[in-house]
């Protein structure tokens, strides 16, 4: 029987996923259904069922959306043709584009700009290398950490940056990026790396939790890559991992023999989630918890939606229904209000 479930912290939701869940359930709540979003808002099945349930229609081409109808583009960033043709065709187009993924198309451009061939280490066809790779389509090259350098060609072997997804494993891209400083000893790279801090503290901490647990569970969906990578950390620290999205992946002959869970989360995996795990997993003594820092950070509302929220307010307040005119609103109490209260209006 299992003795203890060890659970990470931090672990699940965050900041870019907080403020993609909550913006679309603010949108959800002001317009009719349905309202349309491009991508999943973030790669979790549980969310996505939820907000589907709530009327969202989900769309991998801007070309589905019905014009005039309003839209959301996904946490991972969209091509910059996308985000135009929403803007065109939507009578509201929020962009829930998560900040720290902003910051490398920015990368992207700049580099560019400057003359640069830039390899940027991602998986083939994941939402965020896609709409990385199309800012800068004729620079940039998409590189899988799985397959390697191999026949890069820069046309200036001192103009060569290397960018990366937000959300690969710490260690799986060190083997391009040693090739790449040796091929190209000028190499540019980001400053404090790419991979985003929700994505290096949730892999700090299984690695910590994987030293001490028989197994190792990580809570999440099959196209989430921060994921993926937390089972591929687990392995590599010589433990039995595997992902679940819910409890009914759960197979009791993992547990034959082990006295330790350790469960952590996905960044787009909700802690009811985690919580229905550890209640299928019903260990003896209970949980304890594994902490290695706090996190503390917070990604405001996207600044379509905060504008037309504030639009709305002033507008009731002012003439309509005027209950306290001058009262904070909810774009000033966002920071109070979680996802997981935002995904519980929707019932999940
Ligand atoms: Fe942003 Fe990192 Fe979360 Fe992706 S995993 S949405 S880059 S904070």
């Amino acid at each position: 029987m299992v003795e203890n479930v060890l659970l990470a912290e931090p672990r699940g939701f965050c900041a870019g996923v907080e403020m993609a869940i909550k913006a679309l359930t603010w949108m959800v709540q002001v317009f009719e259904a349905p309202v349309y979003c491009y991508h999943e808002i973030v790669h979790n099945a549980v969310v996505v069922r939820a907000f589907e349930d709530a009327g969202v229609v989900f769309v991998d081409d801007i070309a589905h959306v019905p014009p005039g109808r309003p839209v959301m583009l996904s946490a991972h960033g969209s091509a910059p043709e996308v985000v135009e043709e929403a803007s065109l065709r939507s009578a509201v187009m929020v962009d829930a584009v998560c900040p720290l993924v902003t910051k490398v198309h920015h990368e992207v451009k700049t580099m560019a700009k400057k003359g640069y061939d830039i390899i940027y280490i991602g998986h083939h066809g994941h939402d965020e290398a896609v709409g990385a790779i199309a800012e800068a389509p004729d620079a940039a090259r998409l590189v899988d950490p799985r397959d390697g350098l191999g026949e890069f060609d820069a046309r200036d072997t001192e103009k060569v940056a290397l960018l990366a997804q937000t959300t690969l494993g710490l260690y799986e891209w060190e083997g391009v990026l040693d090739d790449a400083r040796e091929r190209f000893p000028e190499l540019w790279t980001a400053r404090r790396g790419d991979l985003c801090y929700a994505t290096t503290n949730r892999q700090t901490a299984i690695q910590q939790l994987s030293n001490q647990s028989d197994l190792v569970l990580v809570v999440g969906s099959e196209n989430s890559s921060n994921t993926q990578a937390l089972v591929r950390v687990a392995r590599k620290a010589g433990v039995d991992a595997y992902r679940v999205d819910g409890p009914e992946d759960v197979e009791t002959s993992w547990l034959d023999g082990v006295s330790v869970v350790g469960v952590t989360a996905g960044a787009s995996a909700p802690d009811q989630n985690v919580q229905s795990v550890i209640d299928a997993i019903a260990p003896r003594d209970g949980v304890r918890f594994l902490r290695v820092t706090d996190e503390d950070e917070y990604f405001p509302l996207p600044p379509q939606l905060r504008m037309l929220m504030q639009t709305i307010q002033a507008l009731v307040e002012g003439s309509v229904a005027c209950s306290q005119p001058g009262e904070k609103g909810p774009v000033e109490h966002d920071k109070e209000f979680s996802a997981t209260s935002a995904l519980s209006v929707l019932g999940v």
